[in-house]
């Protein structure tokens, strides 16, 4: 929906997403003057896109809801633990529509540009549709993996078969039965795509360049019974949810890795291996994150495990990381992935040892042979995290462009200012504390922390916000310093800015895109930053520019 009528809106949120929705709610609720734009077809973000066999929750269903509201948590059966794809949706639509948000938002635009404008004191965007749109504030909620990369092959355009990026999965079913399908990639994605369709299609055949660590999902239905019971607990989870450093209800083993034997370890491990969700990863010993020792010992007992499920012991060995240790980088969760190299219909071919060359009109050529197949599935991955910021063109004070600005990696003050950058908020930005937590914990808190600053300055007749640069320069420091203790730090991984197919996104080059304290202790800094008055922003007004009241607080946006 596209309202033709404003040209000029108090606060602008780009993107209409888990956080953008959140957003928009909250200063529907105060009667901003706001909207909401997307480049998708519809509301829903990640759950919108990527529509690929498969798609789900890596977090409890009951963990990623918005918690917000008691009527909403009262009222969704989540039906999974690990809700799908299109359940995801529903419940994103289910929650817009609830609180009548659809009126806020357009659809099919994209921002192509976002200039400051000093002398005004605004946000000059520039829609893809030719509308030039302003605003006070603008809030970036452009989510974490929304700028998806495909890999640079020549002859890409040449195949006559079908083809996509996960991310942009067809809309409509995608007959797959009797056809020879290709994935390219074993991240995340791929490990979901492979296992869903292996026994679904003719033929699979996964060209894997680097084998991930993976855990078992552990998925299983949530009956009506359940689902009382955890509308019951519902306040305890987010409590749980609250303490925990991932945003999960799995909170660490506080006993030292060293403190107890190996029996017991083992122990934890077998326990943890066959329990649902992240507990593998977030339930186990620090000193797997930060100790090489310990982190080669367990991710050896992972190791055993896929040996054990895997049949074919070369292929078993091919899907073994040996270039990083269990959780170094994200960990996929999966459901029968292993087993789906059982099948004779699936195929792993090691493209380290024989990359793919080009791709051809009928498949794609490797340096051994030729490959012949109907459908080939990239599942390679996202530019993460600044990948959204760089595809608009933002100019902030005297022009200075962001993209070049972090062309080196990102520098804000809390994730969620930049110094330059006035006026501009990121509730969930890079360095914030959302880029590492359960996605909608760690939105709650950056969009009721957003809300809350811009309330402040509504409130004291400001109309400038702009991080000072010391402030900038200390958060950044503080957050690349986390990174200094981490095994993550040397990973091939989107946690580092990695990107084989993004130029100046080699491996070597980190970035430090992750704050690492988790989230309680973010949570901590962000409020001691707002308790000293929103320390570290500049805040000013100038009289000719402040808004009255009832300039900013308008109906909702028509038509
Ligand atoms: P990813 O983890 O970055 O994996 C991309 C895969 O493609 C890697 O195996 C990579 O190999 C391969 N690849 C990339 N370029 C290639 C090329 N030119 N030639 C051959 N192989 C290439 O991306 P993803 O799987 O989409 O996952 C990204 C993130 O999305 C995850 O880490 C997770 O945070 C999120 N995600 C979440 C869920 C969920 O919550 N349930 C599900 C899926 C994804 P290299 O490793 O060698 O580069």
């Amino acid at each position: 929906m596209k309202s033709e009528t404003d040209s000029h809106y108090e606060v602008i949120v780009v993107g209409a997403g888990v956080a953008g929705i959140y957003q928009i709610k909250r200063l529907a609720d105060l009667g901003i003057h706001a909207t909401v734009l997307d480049s998708g077809g519809d509301l829903g973000g990640t759950w919108y896109w990527n529509r690929y066999p498969g798609a789900r929750f890596d977090s409890e269903s009951y963990t990623y809801g918005y918690s917000f509201s008691k009527e909403l948590l009262n009222e969704w059966h989540w039906k999974e633990r690990f809700s799908s794809q299109p359940e995801n949706l529903r419940y994103l639509n289910y929650v817009a529509d609830k609180f009548d948000l659809r009126k806020y938002m357009q659809f099919n635009c994209t921002v192509q540009a976002a200039y400051f404008d000093e002398a005004e004191n605004l946000w000059r965007l520039q829609i893809d549709d030719g509308r030039e749109l302003t605003c006070r504030f603008v809030i970036m909620t452009l989510g974490l993996l929304s700028a998806p990369t495909l890999p640079r092959y020549e002859g890409m355009d040449s195949f006559k078969g079908r083809s996509f990026h996960t991310f942009y999965w067809p809309h409509e079913p995608v007959e797959m039965t009797g056809k020879r399908v290709a994935v390219i990639g074993t991240g995340a994605t791929a490990i979901q795509v492979i296992a869903e369709i292996a026994d679904k299609v003719g033929d699979l055949t996964v060209f894997q360049r680097r084998p991930n660590w993976a855990a078992p999902l552990n998925n299983a239905r949530i009956s009506d019974k359940e689902m009382a019971d955890i509308r019951e607990r519902y306040d305890e989870i987010f409590a749980t949810c609250a303490r925990t450093p991932g945003g999960f209800e799995h909170e660490p083993d506080r006993r030292g890795f060293y403190e107890v034997s190996r029996e017991e370890r083992v122990a934890l491990w077998e326990r943890l291996y066959d329990e649902p969700g992240f507990g593998i990863w977030l339930q186990n010993f620090r000193e797997i994150f930060t100790d090489e020792k310990a982190n080669a010992e367990f991710s050896e007992f992972i190791a055993e495990k896929i040996r054990s499920r895997v049949k074919d012991p070369v292929v078993a060995e091919k899907l073994i990381p040996r270039d990083h240790g269990f959780g170094v980088q994200r960990v996929p969760l999966e459901t029968y992935y292993y087993e789906a190299y059982n099948r004779d219909n699936v195929h792993l071919v090691d493209i380290s040892e024989t990359p793919i060359e080009r791709i051809t009109e009928t498949g794609l050529q490797t340096t051994e042979r030729d490959y012949d197949f109907d459908i080939i599935v990239y599942a390679t991955g996202f530019d993460a995290i600044t990948g959204a910021f760089d595809r608009i063109d933002i100019r902030g004070v005297g022009g200075a462009k962001l993209r070049e600005d972090w062309k080196d990696g990102p520098s804000t003050f809390l994730g969620m200012f930049i110094h330059g950058y006035p006026n501009l908020l990121m509730p969930a930005g890079p360095q914030s504390g959302s880029a590492s937590t359960n996605y909608p914990r760690g939105i709650e808190t950056g969009v009721s922390w957003c809300t809350d600053f811009l309330e402040y300055m509504w409130e004291h007749g400001y109309t400038r916000a702009e991080a000072t640069r010391e402030a900038e320069e200390r958060w950044t420091a503080h957050v690349t310093k986390m990174y200094s203790t981490m095994l993550m730090r040397k990973a091939k991984s989107w946690f580092t800015g990695y990107n084989s197919n993004v130029e100046g996104h080699e491996h070597g080059k980190v970035r430090y895109f992750v704050y690492n304290g988790g989230a309680p202790k973010y949570v901590t800094r962000i409020n001691e930053v707002a308790e000293r008055g929103y320390e570290g922003i500049a805040l000013s007004s100038d009289p000719a520019l402040s808004s009255e009241p009832s300039d900013l607080r308008v109906g909702a946006v028509s038509g």
